[in-house]
């Protein structure tokens, strides 16, 4: 199975992990962003809304504060038509509140009118508005009806009484909602930008004001924001109207007639800026991103590292260099740390123990100097080294004698005593080996054939005037050469070595005998 390494690990999870917030963070400000608006354009609606509708209140208050007036004033007048005459005509002219004013009396007879139409003053006019007017005799403004003329309108209107009561008849204004006025301007000029637009509906739901003229007079059924706000609340909603389009609507409504104001922005129309914001939240966060990436990036490096450099150091345990190699990784955090110590400590243990076991394994038991095997590492490595020696075999004379003579143990115990012999008189560096039997040899590094003969020459003295185990001196020859003398093999000058200490037993032996060179 492929292994994934620590530092892909550590980049995947925080790469993953760093797209993963951002995707979030990016949705939910999407969300946010989104519904902010939403509530914004809603609250907006419904503010205005609530204002217009207060303003359209303060209006028909005012047409009605006006006609009360006229009709105070009218009392005493309603016999003398010229005078009639000139209040319809300034009410009608004064402020533009009402397209058309009439004053009718008890029976039902226009009395005056104005814009002036004589072909009505004198009979008897018959409309939803004036009818309802004459029959309550009270202040009040009609519903919208559709007039004589052809218009929707409305009627306002304020009886005309007697100051002990007498019924004389009323004053009144109509109000043709599809033309200019006081009333339309305040509804229809008001309409804002950014494809937000309101409407009035009447208590039948009956639209009595649209910015599309075509529209005034339809009924419009299951609006829930109609609903709403005929049933006299204040609110706001998100809804989709008869048109099939999904709106933010605010609405609010009119205390005096019961009519409702409903402004509302398309959805879309709304949210069509997000996008673009969204996109340049995304060019601002870009950014960042990549760095944290490149972040990432570098920080895994750096956590891995260590742990890496230690993975391929274990995989290379026995090289000389491990040790090393250990030491030198950076481990600037805990578990890197602790690793590393037990990996060298580990190192440490091992080295020793191959060390002793080395140590065993070149060295003789008897003597516990350095047997043939150790001589030759020792050889090999100076020879790579170029570092000259001086060689001086030595061998025990009539060795077989002190067997024969004292047994095999005390032949042992000589051995040794010449080991510790050889060990007085030798430098801490210089290799002292026994190769077999009672056959010796030292090995002198950075040491000139004439220092050997003479180290070897005080060595044989000592040994002829020193006891032995045996009681009594034992004697040695020995043969002394040197390399790299003649540029000559280690072999060669071994056997040279040899050849000198065969001539040293051949001449008599107890002597030194050197190698010629
Ligand atoms: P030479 O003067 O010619 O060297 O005579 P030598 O008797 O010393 O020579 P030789 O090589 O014939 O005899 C060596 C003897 O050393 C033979 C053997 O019994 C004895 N020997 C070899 N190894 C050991 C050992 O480990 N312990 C003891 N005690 N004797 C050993
Ligand atoms: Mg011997
Ligand atoms: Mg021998």
């Amino acid at each position: 199975m492929i292994k994934i390494n620590l530092r892909r690990l550590i980049l995947l999870l925080t790469v993953s992990t760093a797209l993963l917030t951002l995707t979030y963070t990016f949705y939910a400000s999407y969300r946010t962003q989104r519904s902010l608006l939403m509530e914004q354009a809603m609250e907006t609606n419904r503010a205005y809304a609530i204002k217009l509708a207060s303003s359209t209140d303060h209006f028909l208050a005012d047409a009605q504060r006006q006609l009360a007036y006229s009709a105070r004033l009218l009392t005493p007048l309603m016999d003398q038509p010229a005078q009639l005459v000139a209040e319809a005509d300034r009410l009608q002219q004064q402020n533009g509140s009402f397209n058309s004013v009439f004053i009718i009396r008890a029976d039902g007879t226009a009395l005056a009118a104005a814009p002036r139409r004589p072909a009505l003053t004198g009979v008897i006019i018959d409309s939803p508005g004036i009818r309802a007017a004459l029959k309550r005799r009270q202040p009040m403004i009609s519903e919208p009806y559709i007039g004589a003329s052809g218009y929707l309108l409305i009627f306002i209107s304020q009886p005309v009484y007697t100051a002990d009561g007498q019924y004389l008849g009323y004053v009144g204004g109509a109000i043709y909602l599809q033309e200019k006025n006081v009333l339309h301007s305040l509804l229809g000029e008001n309409y804002y930008r950014d494809g937000s637009y309101l409407y009035v509906v009447d208590q039948q739901r009956r639209l009595i004001y649209h910015r599309d003229p075509k529209r005034v007079g339809q009924v419009v059924a299951d609006n829930p924001a109609i609903e709403a706000v005929i049933a006299g609340q204040t609110g706001n909603l998100q809804l989709v109207n008869s048109q099939g389009t999904d709106m933010l609507t605010g609405y609010a409504p009119l205390r005096r007639t019961g009519w409702g104001i409903v402004a509302q922005r398309p959805t879309a129309a709304t949210l069509q800026g997000l996008d673009g914001l969204m996109l340049d939240v995304l060019r601002h966060t870009f950014p960042f991103f990549l760095l944290s990436v490149l972040g990432a990036w570098w920080m895994s490096r750096v956590i891995a590292q260590p742990l890496s450099r230690l993975a391929n150091t274990a995989q290379d345990w026995d090289s000389p260099h491990a040790p090393e190699q250990i030491r030198r990784v950076r481990s600037w955090y805990v578990e890197a740390e602790q690793l590393k110590r037990a990996m060298l400590a580990g190192l440490a243990k091992i080295h020793q123990k191959l060390g002793r076991l080395n140590q065993e394994n070149i060295t003789d038991t008897l003597t516990g100097l350095v047997n043939r095997r150790g001589m030759q590492a020792a050889l090999a490595q100076w020879q790579a080294e170029a570092r000259p020696f001086a060689v001086i075999a030595l061998d025990v004379d009539h060795f077989k004698q002190v067997n024969d003579q004292f047994g095999h143990d005390t032949g042992d115990r000589v051995l040794q005593y010449l080991a510790r012999q050889m060990r007085n008189g030798s430098r801490s560096n210089d290799l002292l080996c026994r190769l077999g039997g009672e056959e010796f040899c030292m090995l002198l590094p950075d040491c000139s054939q004439e220092t050997a003969i003479g180290v070897a020459e005080r060595l044989r003295t000592r040994i002829a005037a020193t006891d032995s185990p045996t009681g009594t001196p034992i004697t040695l020859s020995a043969g002394v050469s040197h390399w790299p003398a003649g540029g000559a093999a280690v072999e060669t000058v071994l056997k040279q070595a040899d050849k000198a200490l065969y001539k040293a037993k051949h001449n008599g032996r107890n002597r030194v005998e050197a190698a010629l060179s």
